[in-house]
Parts: C-alpha cells; sequence; structure tokens
C-alpha cells in the first residue's frame, strides 16, 4: 500500500528567479550538490525555508522534500534519515527538537495559507495530522 502524502513543503520557485534574486549562482547549503543557475530551465526547484538561520534562505527541492517529510513522521525517532535531519540542524546550529518544531510548524503555516485558496480534503486531511503532531513536539 502506497503512503498518501502526510506532510507540505514551501511553495517551489525555479533556479532562475533564485538566481535573479540573488544576483549570481547560488548552491544548496546543505547538500552542496545543486546550484541555481541563470538558465534555470531544467533546474531542480528550489525553495525558502525558515530552517536556514541566515540569510540566504534558499535550499533546494530535494533537501526540503528530504528534510520536511522526516521532520513530519511519526516515527522520527526510528526513522534512518533522522541523521540527515540531525545534520543539517547542526550545519545550522539548531538543536535538533527545535529545528523539528520549526519545521512542522512551518509546514502547518504554508497548509493555512493553502486553505484560503482551495479547501481540499487532502490539504486538510494533512493539516489535521501535522496539527496533531505538533501537540508532541
Ligand atoms: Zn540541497
Amino acid at each position: 500500500m502506497v503512503r498518501s502524502i502526510w506532510y507540505m513543503t514551501p511553495p517551489s520557485i525555479h533556479g532562475d528567479v533564485v538566481f535573479r534574486i540573488l544576483r549570481g549562482e547560488w548552491t544548496c547549503p546543505w547538500c552542496q550538490a545543486e546550484t541555481a543557475k541563470e538558465d534555470g530551465a531544467n533546474d531542480i526547484g528550489w525553495v525558502e525555508t525558515p530552517l536556514r538561520s541566515r540569510s540566504p534562505r534558499y535550499i533546494c527541492d530535494g533537501c526540503a522534500i528530504d528534510v520536511y517529510s522526516t521532520c513530519a513522521r511519526d516515527d522520527f525517532e526510528t526513522h534512518p534519515y533522522k541523521d540527515i535531519v540531525r545534520e543539517v540542524a547542526a550545519m545550522e546550529g539548531i538543536p535538533l527538537d527545535v529545528f523539528r518544531r520549526i519545521c512542522v510548524q512551518d509546514q502547518v503555516e504554508i497548509i493555512n495559507s493553502q486553505l484560503q485558496k482551495a479547501d481540499s480534503p487532502d490539504v486538510q486531511r494533512r493539516r489535521n495530522y501535522l496539527l496533531a503532531l505538533l501537540k508532541h513536539l
């Protein structure tokens, strides 16, 4: 059985937009593997996140999905990707539990902004799940 999506990532923008905003190339500070370039047409997407402790706050979509999905898991404590989240939190100088709480809180805020646009059952379900999770963090 495929697990339905339980998390929410910030809205994605193209690499060429990041390039224009920052007036230059930007390499993802978490994976160091993706770079936003002037011609970003085939580039991976980018998101702005409060999980970055200083500006610029752009990370690549791949890192966003890994970190946001893992922080939102109810089996976070035993999940193998917890180590990835731990590394990123250490990179940002934020304690792991605080980092995870900021992440889930951000997801709830993203969902709240989406609900104003479209009150879809899927978004509503994710919101209820994340709010319940947040109570335990
Ligand atoms: Zn990345």
